[in-house]
């Protein structure tokens, strides 16, 4: 008798944008049975809630591999990761390697997968802000370029990856699944408390996140970043969700006093997160991610960043860069009151993205 083998896949996730894209993919799998899928967390985030509460909430199931670098130095991770990503494909015989996104894992996992030889199949390939100072721009760019198989959200991403010279026969739009989460977990964002225990009334507030190097990096530009937020708390009151690593960096370069107009929070679970932004009046950000649930929610959001590797999002308007240099509260302020502004309809950024890639595995 034939028994047709598994196609056997590893899937290294390690920071919290991973976790919202993997969900619908993994939990889709089960109607897949001849693809058997190892889930590899490289412990790059690490803190309750900006792991585990993903995993819980969007029911993704415990990983089979877990890195332990809660001790390492931001520095010494992306070596270690690199180091144990390679120990576990020499010692599997996994037919091929998926990473998500931009992140630091994403790049360990996509050159320690393309020095053992192994296939590697990049989702969310071919995004460029065309800005080399961002790391992630180099995580993105370096993966696409050890991949076999790329999954792309916009067609932006065709563009950059066939000037890139990559083959067309390798890329496939597929859609988005950071929006097929957003449909599969809707039916929960009601039961989220967050805005009585916050005491915010609907449409009367701003979610605000910041966590990029870019904005956090330099004292004098996350300063300028906080009083644009204070400025803005004048007229509308702003929730801000604090990224670990943006607070470390208030901490030390003492820019507490600028946090006192706003509401602070830590880090939200994907439920919480998602009925504060569905309520809110509009996002102040520099989050990938957020720019593009805002435009397939059709809410107002105002990127405080130079550039974007999702124009796609720029095109439905309800997404606006706000460059440093020219950054004005007042202007921010208006585009955050526009009430103008319908669902964003993207092609194929439905529920059925997991199904395609799935399909395509
Ligand atoms: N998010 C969350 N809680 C928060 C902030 C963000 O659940 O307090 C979610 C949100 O859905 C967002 C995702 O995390 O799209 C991505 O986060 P992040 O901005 O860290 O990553 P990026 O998209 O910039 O890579």
């Amino acid at each position: 008798m034939f028994f047709k083998k598994k196609r056997s896949y590893l899937v290294v996730v390690g920071a919290r944008p991973n976790f919202i894209k993997i969900a619908p993919l993994l939990r889709r799998a089960r109607e897949f049975p001849h693809l058997s899928f190892t889930l590899l967390h490289t412990g790059q985030h690490f803190d309750e809630n900006m792991s585990k509460v993903f995993f819980d909430e969007l029911q993704i199931p415990k990983p089979d591999i877990q890195f332990d670098m809660k001790e390492e130095l931001h520095t010494e991770k992306l070596g270690r990761m690199f180091t144990n990503l390679k120990n576990v494909i020499k010692k599997n015989a996994f037919d091929a390697v998926i990473v998500v996104g931009d992140v630091n894992s994403t790049l360990a996992g996509a050159v320690a997968t393309g020095t053992r030889g192994v296939k590697l199949i990049h989702i969310e390939a071919g995004l460029r802000s065309h800005d080399r100072r961002m790391p992630e721009e180099i995580n993105r760019a370096v993966t696409d370029h050890v991949s076999s198989k790329l999954f792309i959200t916009e067609p932006s991403a065709q563009e950059n990856l066939l000037k890139e010279g990559i083959p067309k026969d390798r890329i496939f739009y597929v859609g988005n699944l950071m929006i097929e989460s957003i449909e599969l977990f809707r039916c929960k964002f009601d039961q989220s408390d967050i805005l009585t225990t916050l005491g915010l009334s609907k449409k009367g507030y701003v979610v605000a996140t910041i966590h990029r190097q870019e904005n956090t990096d330099d004292p004098e530009v996350l300063a300028h970043m906080l009083s644009t937020l204070s400025e803005v708390s004048a007229v509308l009151p702003v929730v801000i969700p604090l990224h670990p690593g943006t607070r470390n960096k208030i901490q030390s370069y003492g820019l507490e006093e600028q946090l006192k107009t706003l509401t602070v929070v830590e880090p939200l679970g994907y439920i919480d997160f998602m009925k504060l932004v569905i309520d809110s009046k509009g996002v102040m950000t520099d989050s990938g991610g957020i720019q593009e649930e805002t435009s397939h929610l059709g809410i107002p959001c105002a990127t405080l960043r130079d550039n974007t590797e999702r124009p796609i999002t720029l095109t439905l308007g309800s997404n606006k860069l706000f460059p440093l240099h020219t950054l004005n509260s007042q202007e921010v302020i208006s585009h955050l009151q526009r009430t103008d502004f319908q669902p964003g309809v993207i092609p194929k950024w439905d529920s059925e993205v997991s199904k395609r890639i799935l399909e395509l595995l």
